[in-house]
């Protein structure tokens, strides 16, 4: 996974997770820490991707 700050590869996966549960990563380029949601447009809500799953699943049902 590329850093959202400054595009680098040479990016490190690190053992815990957030409290969404997603990936955490440290840029070894800038320094910086990431998720792999930092810097997508859906960053930005705040409910898990497994929620909002089921709210489009089941207004598919109904
Ligand atoms: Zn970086």
């Amino acid at each position: 996974m590329n850093c959202p700050h400054c595009q680098s590869s040479s990016t490190t996966e690190r053992q815990e997770r957030t409290i969404h549960g997603f990936r955490r990563f440290r840029c070894r380029e800038c320094g910086r820490r990431f998720n792999e949601r930092t810097g997508t447009a859906l960053n930005r809500v705040h409910v898990p991707t497994d929620i909002m799953f089921l709210v489009v699943f089941w207004r598919l049902r109904y």
